[in-house]
C-alpha cells in the first residue's frame, strides 16, 4: 500500500494512492486508527503534501562509514541522535529555501521510517513489528553552521529542511534497498542500507530505550557518502527504491516559492 497526503477542497487528508493519477482518502492517518473512507479524488502533483505529521523526527548521524569518513569523523560506537522540527517538513515538489545565514547547504538523501504503533524499550525484533512504512528524506543541512554551532538543531532545524515523500509505501523490507541522490540529474549519493553501521531494526530499538516513538514519527535513518551544495535553481531528487522519487527545488530564501 502507498499512503499520501493531499490537499483537496482545502482540507488536508491521508489517503491510498490507487493508481499514479487517483487516490482513495482516509478519515485520519491510518497509524492513527483512520479508515478509507469511500472517496476518490485526482492526484495532482501541486496537490501532494509530506506524506507524514510526526510528533518527533528522530535522526541518526554517520550510519554509513564511507560518509563519515568523507567528513573526517570517526564511526560511532553507538548511533549517534538528533532530531529536527517538525516545522522544517517540507511536501514532494516545494521548494528548499536557502537561508542567509548559511554559505555551504548540503543534501542528505535518507530512508525514512514511519513508526506504525508505540514503541518503548523495544528489542530489535519488536522495533521490526513497529514499523508502519518507508519513505525518503532529504535531511537538508547547513553544513558551515553545523561545524559552527557543533550542536544541529540550527543547522538541521530551517523551515523547508525536511522534504518527506512522495508517498509512504508499506510492503517493503528495509535491510537491502538503494537510497540513490541526484542534482540537477546527475547522480550524487548511491547508497545501499545493507551497508548501515547500525542496522534500521537495532537503531529502532536502540532509540525506544530513550524515547518513547509514538505512532506517525518519523526516523531518519543516516546518509552514504557523497553529500554536497546545494545552489539556488537546482532540482534534487532523493530515490529510494521500491519507494519512488521525492523532487524539490532549491531557492533562496526570500524568491518566491515555485
Ligand atoms: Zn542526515
Amino acid at each position: 500500500m502507498r499512503v499520501i497526503r493531499l490537499s483537496h477542497s482545502g482540507i488536508n487528508y491521508f489517503a491510498r494512492l490507487v493508481d499514479d493519477a487517483t487516490a482513495q482518502l482516509w478519515t485520519a492517518a491510518p497509524w492513527l486508527g483512520g479508515t478509507e473512507t469511500d472517496r476518490l479524488v485526482p492526484v495532482r502533483s501541486d496537490t501532494l503534501l509530506a506524506p507524514v505529521a510526526p510528533s518527533k523526527i528522530l535522526c541518526v548521524g554517520r550510519n554509513y562509514r564511507a560518509h563519515a569518513q568523507e567528513l573526517g569523523n570517526d564511526v560511532p560506537t553507538e548511533p549517534l541522535l538528533f532530531l529536527k522540527p517538525p516545522s522544517s517538513l517540507l511536501g514532494p515538489g516545494a521548494s528548499i529555501a536557502l537561508p542567509p545565514q548559511s554559505a555551504r547547504v548540503e543534501h542528505e538523501g535518507e530512508v525514512g521510517i514511519v513508526i506504525g504503533s508505540e514503541l518503548r524499550n523495544a528489542t530489535a525484533d519488536q522495533a521490526r513489528k513497529a514499523i508502519f512504512g518507508f519513505t525518503c528524506v532529504n535531511d537538508v543541512t547547513a553544513r558551515d553552521l553545523q561545524k559552527k554551532d557543533v550542536q544541529f538543531t540550527r543547522a538541521k532545524g530551517f523551515d523547508t529542511f525536511c522534504p518527506v515523500g512522495p508517498c509512504v509505501e508499506t510492503d517493503l523490507t528495509p535491510d537491502s534497498l538503494r537510497v540513490i541522490t541526484r542534482v540537477n540529474g546527475a547522480v550524487r549519493q548511491d547508497g545501499n542500507t545493507r551497508d548501515m553501521v547500525f542496522p534500521i531494526d537495532e537503531l529502532l530499538a536502540f532509540m525506544s530505550h530513550i524515547m518513547t516513538l509514538a505512532p506517525g514519527d518519523l526516523i531518519v535513518t543516516g546518509t552514504p557518502a557523497g553529500v554536497g551544495p546545494l545552489v539556488h535553481g537546482d532540482r534534487v531528487d532523493v530515490e529510494v527504491e521500491g519507494v519512488g522519487v521525492l523532487s524539490n527545488a532549491v531557492t533562496h530564501a526570500s524568491a518566491k516559492a515555485t
